[in-house]
């Protein structure tokens, strides 16, 4: 009598049994090979969602399998624990930060357990708590010595619903990445890292293996572009400035200039406007000033502008070039002013003709005989109408005319990006405090490294107003200057949590170390990240951040490597119903739910089944049924018993049990192949077919016991990692010795998956015509098919059709055609 499968029952008492024994606790002084294999680490919002599973399950089955391939795995867990999300729950629910933070953490790695992964639990870290931002605090002295972090006045994005600044990179499409809002500027006192530093070394991502999506991302974020930067003169009286520069990847179009642009915010603009200008120009930078940066951008919109009644002088024609204010150009990219050239570009050209402005052709298109374009040309073309440059291809004229520019002092050769400093402070109290103080006399002085961590205090208060609720902390801001011993102040604002998150995968390899952030040997031995595992929505934050940090590191010398994360994999969403999860759906996936139903390996084998693992897929009740219909079936498979019929003759057996072995090390090959490519829903395909295959072999009784056994143990193996608490159970109760995740993962034998042959004669009305090698296990309609399709068969069967054609098969042997020619009998 078998007893009936129990996954809430096993699971938990395997689960029990591993942390006991500490079977997945990670030893330094293992001497295989090591493998590091990293999820991105959970937010503390408080509940595990179906999404996270699916980051992490499929991620610790792949950990699971190096570590049966004989790796020494770290796959380590830990929580990303400061921010906003936080802090706003404190104002709207009186419940302080810390509290809600740890509350969430407690309830989620009960979740995180219940999935039944190799977290080394030892190594679990925290990113609010004092012994980790003391470290964070600690790196943020190490930018500063080395002149990465600096203070700086600067427009920032500011959030007016969550009263905060933001990073560019939380700012999506001119909204807040947060909650929506639109994003208006500000100007700031505000701390910045050096990020643009490695600007060109962020664009590269050689060494490293990467999806293709995120490395254009990178660069595209990045946004290098070489040009030049000219210089227009200003000859205005009154006006102290005689230049005004533009940046252009088309030097060799500056003839064709007939007007230039500036930004509204430009600061030359109040003083360049003419009088009978002054009302028109103000009104529209109001307006301008009330949009936001996506509405300016916006393709649809139609551009317009104002001009302001001045002008700057075109230096290489000497002609005067009307000045113009444009709510398209931007005073944070390049240099807040463009050149005009509406012949060779197609917004100058929209906006030149909605003003009436002149449009010069200076690139002429083949054959072109002056007449007026009626687009833009941006092609290649012969340069016309630019004086001495006449006569030239235009990619020589981009050349020759940056060359004039510079010998002449009017322009220089530049490459500008689009990436900006990071922005790394906030005016919120979640979050690790920045650890400088201001002097009246010694002006910014860094906390010393023997006074850290700078501690938040416990009991500020939370008030929307937009400044760090610590500015009203009067034991907090009130410090003596680590200097002078005069009174000084404490900066406010807090970090970034992306600050949190660009050096965690270093803390896990050390957690306890106290008198460092890490230690090197084991940062040596562990680092860079084999795998990392999570999503690509950050593609521009989290994982630019964290490449800039470790570059930053190398720089000092504290870490030997520039690219943390030596494999990146971005898995794909689970969706429900078609639709992205959503409380208002009522279509969220509560795995919880699932696993108290089903079992957690149910839940994880559906997961890997589900989809392709980089695409995602559509979560379906039915799906998950059939899984756990799976799982059941192979429970019934391992402990019904086998026993051997005993009356098969010796050649069916053999015969038996040499498919039996073809099949599992076939099985072996195609799993382990999918696992290493982490092709998981077609793994999992091919265990769901060798558990059939095996039932028919139950059923036949026809091979020994003994290879049975061998067959349904490899099984296991191959099971281990995606369901390993029922592999366990099943180990277990099959005769082994505790535990099957200290076994060997199977190998296979090459020739043992050949398919076995034979020789196939085909017989056309009883003589011999072909001999064909057909795989043993040909079907008897496909033999027919294979016989009748023979090049030497095909002459005797032309225009004959059933009934006048038999065939006669004898298994595995022989195919004969008769044939009945018309009107005669066979
Ligand atoms: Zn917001
Ligand atoms: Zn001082």
């Amino acid at each position: 009598m078998v007893i009936k499968y129990n996954p809430q029952e096993i699971e938990k008492k395997w689960q029990q049994k591993w942390a006991e024994d500490r079977l997945y606790e990670v030893s330094e002084d293992d001497p295989r090979p090591k493998w590091y294999a990293l999820t991105m680490f959970p937010y503390t919002s408080g509940d595990l969602h179906i999404g996270h599973w699916y980051a992490e399950a499929p991620a610790d089955v792949h950990a699971r399998f190096n570590r049966m391939q004989g790796y020494n795995v770290l796959h380590p867990i830990g929580f990303d624990a400061f921010g906003l999300p936080a802090e706003n729950a404190a104002i709207s629910r009186g419940i302080h930060p810390f509290t809600w933070t740890m509350q969430n953490i407690d309830n989620m790695r009960r979740q995180l357990k219940s999935i039944g992964a190799i977290y080394d639990w030892s190594r679990e870290v925290v990113t609010c708590l004092p012994e980790y931002y003391k470290w964070t605090q600690w790196f943020f002295l190490k930018l500063y010595e080395n002149g990465l972090a600096y203070r700086g006045k600067a427009p920032v994005n500011w959030c007016p619903r969550c009263q905060t600044v933001l990073a560019n990179e939380q700012v999506v499409d001119g909204f807040c990445e947060r909650c929506g809002a639109a994003v208006t500027r500000r100007d700031l006192e505000q701390w910045f890292f050096r990020i643009t530093k490695y600007a060109d070394e962020l664009m590269e991502h050689s060494g490293i293996n990467w999806p293709e999506r995120i490395r254009i991302m990178q660069r595209n974020w990045v946004g290098k572009s070489v040009g030049t930067e000219i210089s227009f003169a200003l000859e205005q009286p009154g006006v102290d400035e005689r230049e005004i520069r533009v940046f252009t990847t088309r030097p060799d179009t500056t003839f064709g200039v007939t007007f230039m642009v500036l930004a509204p915010e430009h600061p030359l603009v109040a003083k360049l406007t003419s009088p009978d200008k002054k009302a028109e120009v103000e009104e529209y930078v109001a307006r301008s000033r009330r949009q936001t940066e996506i509405e300016r951008l916006s393709t649809e919109k139609e551009k317009d502008g104002v001009f302001i009644g001045a002008y700057v002088v075109n230096r290489l024609n000497g002609e005067k070039v009307p000045i113009w204010i444009a709510d398209y150009v931007l005073l944070s990219y390049g240099t807040g002013a463009v050149m005009g050239v509406p012949a060779h570009d197609e917004r100058d050209f929209a906006f030149a003709k909605k003003y009436n402005l002149p449009i010069r052709v200076v690139i002429a298109p083949p054959g072109w005989q002056g007449e007026e374009l009626e687009e833009a040309y941006i092609e290649p073309g012969t340069m016309v109408n630019s004086a001495q440059f006449n006569g030239l291809p235009n990619e020589q004229g981009i050349e020759a005319i940056s060359d004039f520019l510079e010998e002449k002092g009017w322009g220089k050769r530049t490459t500008t990006y689009r990436l900006r400093d990071w922005l790394i402070s906030r005016q919120r109290y979640w979050g690790a405090p920045i650890p400088m103080i201001y002097c009246e006399k010694c002006g910014i002085v860094p906390v010393p490294e023997k006074d850290l961590p700078v501690l938040l205090p416990e009991d500020a208060e939370f008030k929307p107003t937009g400044e760090s609720p610590l500015k009203y902390h009067e034991q907090f801001v009130n410090t003596v200057c680590p200097q002078c011993s005069a009174p000084a102040k404490r900066e406010t604002d807090t970090m970034d949590t992306f600050m949190c998150s660009s050096w965690y995968f270093l803390r896990y390899t050390s957690p306890n170390c106290d008198a460092a952030p890490f230690e090197a040997d084991r940062v040596r031995r562990w680092l860079p990240v084999d795998l990392y595992t999570g999503g690509a929505e950050h593609a521009v934050m989290h994982l630019l951040y964290a490449r800039f940090f470790t570059k930053a590191l190398r720089d000092m010398g504290l870490v030997d490597f520039g690219e943390p994360f030596s494999r990146l994999f971005n898995q794909g969403v689970i969706i429900a119903k078609r639709q992205k999860m959503s409380k208002s759906r009522g279509n969220v996936i509560t795995p919880d739910e699932y696993v108290s139903e089903l079992g957690a390996d149910a839940v994880r084998a559906y997961l890997m089944f589900v989809a392709p693992w980089e695409q995602g897929g559509d979560w379906n009740d039915s799906g998950i049924s059939g899984v756990s219909r799976w799982l059941n079936r192979l429970w019934n498979l391992m402990l019904g018993g086998y026993s051997w019929d005993g009356e098969v003759s010796l050649a069916v057996r053999q015969k038996a049990e040499r498919e039996l072995s073809r099949i599992t090390h076939q099985t072996i090959q195609k799993v382990t192949e999918d696992m290493e490519k982490l092709r998981f829903n077609t793994m999992i395909a091919s265990l769901m077919e060798f558990t059939n295959y095996l039932a028919k072999v139950k059923e036949t009784k026809a091979v020994a016991a003994s290879s049975w056994k061998e067959s349904i143990d490899t099984l296991l193996l191959l099971l281990a990692p995606t369901v390993p608490h029922l592999a366990e159970e099943l180990w277990q109760q099959t005769g082994h010795n505790y535990s099957i995740h200290n076994q060997s993962w199977p190998k296979w034998d090459e020739a043992l998956t050949k398919e076995e042959e034979i020789t196939l004669v085909v017989q056309v009305n009883g003589k011999l015509r072909d001999r064909i090698i057909v795989p043993a296990s040909t079907t008897e309609v496909e033999a027919k098919q294979i016989a009748a399709a023979s090049t030497r068969v095909e002459p005797y069967l032309a225009g004959i059709e059933p009934p006048n054609i038999r065939y006669i098969y004898v298994q595995g042997r022989l195919v004969n055609i008769v044939v009945k020619q018309d009107k005669e009998t066979v």
